[in-house]
């Protein structure tokens, strides 16, 4: 008998390994914060397990890696989900962030990180203010977490006047800060969380600021992250100030590397593609943001060029189920072809996809032996999942965030009856209610179009 820390059993299990078999009547076994076996149920009395999680009425899988972020932003919801990218950045999120303070973001985080955990989310890959506050959540909730300081040298703020000046003092500012942050925290919480440079977009930053953070990442040993042909707007930027798309500026000036996650990509001309395919470099792909904005990017040439790939949540809204099944639709509709993407492919794309694009594939992404055991369990019990057959239509064209039970991060329970076990989830959201007054009347005086008022289409 070998004594063990945590047996899951599962009615079904999606180890997603390789060949991405399904298991009936499963179990994952965790000792040290790591699988010792995933597959068929072993007989009885192999296992001396500390605590056993019922395995009827569950699917489990592993969690979902979610690797472009921002977990604060919620703050934004329902206020520029029907703008276009230039208007919800430049007009309204940009100029209302400059004035929300330490502590606001620390709340923000807090409930962001409550809603990653009950989404079946595992690990997060954000790039946001604060991230101090954000680490400090991170490490008391038990998520696992790469994270980066927004480092730009442009007034944000100024930005929907058009006015894209580059300033040296901003740069050098936000970097140092970036540095300070990567130095305090990258290996901290018992590995659960690392560091990146996060170079907010290719607009937003000089090429000097890009090369310096460039060197800075290589000397602390850390990854970089950054936006990159998101709007129209930037890649017309780009190409008014240096003569080329954004994905060829940041090649040019020496930033592409495989330890740099690209998000967005949607408006990458093919001679992007080609510096990203050519680098090595990894891309997420945000399946929620994209038809709101009415632009889907090419995510079957991405593929097809074998450029490291995984799903990501960005801002606001964090059910990964939901991000499958856009994905499905989007990309099924772009090509006219029921066959475009499959289920499995993009759970692969939430899970080990994502974690090879953070470069955590060896020890994330998948239940095998010798991996942390991150892992989730969904209730199949509910009415909208009958009759559940055990496939991975079932799973991902069926289920949804608020069926995700439980969730284990380094084999530790941190979801359990769907509430995170470290985090005062009811609190968090209390002390947010009480500050809605307060950021609907910014927000409006931002020009955000959902609000109460004239002129709001839900009324009137
Ligand atoms: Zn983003």
């Amino acid at each position: 008998m070998t004594e063990i820390d945590l047996l899951v059993r599962a009615e079904f299990l999606y180890p997603m390994s390789e060949g991405l078999p399904i298991i009936s009547d499963g179990e994952v076994a965790i000792a040290g914060g790591r699988i010792l076996h995933a597959g068929p149920r072993q007989p009885e009395g192999t296992w001396q397990a500390q605590r056993v999680l019922r395995g009827e009425g569950r699917a489990v899988l592993p969690g979902f890696v979610n690797c472009h972020s921002h977990a604060a932003s919620l703050i934004f919801r329902s206020q520029t989900d029907d703008h276009a990218a230039k208007a919800a950045l430049l007009e309204v999120a940009f100029r209302m962030e400059k004035d929300i303070a330490e502590e606001e973001w620390a709340l923000l985080a807090e409930a962001g990180c409550a809603d990653m955990l009950c989404s079946g989310i595992t690990t997060i890959n954000d790039i946001w203010y604060a991230p101090d506050r954000l680490a400090e959540t991170v490490e008391r909730c038990g998520l696992r977490a790469q994270i980066a300081h927004k480092v730009f040298d442009v007034r944000l703020h100024e930005l929907w006047r058009g006015d894209y000046t580059h300033h040296a003092e901003i740069g050098e500012t936000r970097l140092k800060d970036g540095v300070a942050f990567a130095e305090r925290w990258h290996g901290t919480a018992s590995g659960r969380i690392s560091a990146r440079i996060g170079t907010h977009a290719t607009d937003t930053c000089s090429a000097g600021l890009l090369r310096e953070a460039r060197g800075e990442a290589n000397r602390l040993g850390v990854g970089m992250h950054i936006h990159a042909a998101q709007s129209l707007g930037e890649t017309e930027q780009i190409r008014a100030e240096h003569g080329c798309g954004p994905l060829e500026f940041l090649r040019d000036v020496g930033m592409l590397a495989p330890d740099v996650v690209l998000a967005h990509l949607v408006f990458a001309g093919a001679g992007d593609l080609d510096a990203v395919q050519e680098s090595g470099a990894a891309y997420a792909h945000c399946p929620t943001i994209y038809p709101r904005r009415g632009r889907y990017p090419p995510l079957d040439d991405i593929l097809a060029r074998g450029i490291p790939t995984g799903f990501a949540t960005d801002w606001m809204m964090n059910d990964p189920f939901e991000g499958m099944r856009n994905a499905l639709n989007a990309m099924r509709l772009r090509l006219g072809d029921p066959n475009a993407l499959s289920c499995a492919q993009a759970l692969q794309l939430h899970t080990m996809g994502a974690a090879r694009v953070l470069g955590l594939d060896a020890e994330i992404g998948s239940l095998d032996t010798g991996k942390k055991a991150d892992l989730i369990a969904v209730d199949i019990d509910r009415p909208h999942l009958q009759p559940y057959y055990g496939g991975y239509a079932a799973l991902v064209y069926y289920a949804r965030a608020s069926d995700v039970v439980t969730s284990v991060i380094d084999g530790q329970i941190v979801l359990e009856d769907a509430r995170p076990t470290r985090l005062d989830r009811d609190r968090a959201i209390a002390t947010l209610r009480g500050r809605v007054p307060g950021w609907r009347a910014r927000l409006a005086a931002l020009g955000s179009r959902a609000v109460f008022g004239p002129g709001c289409p839900c009324c009137g």
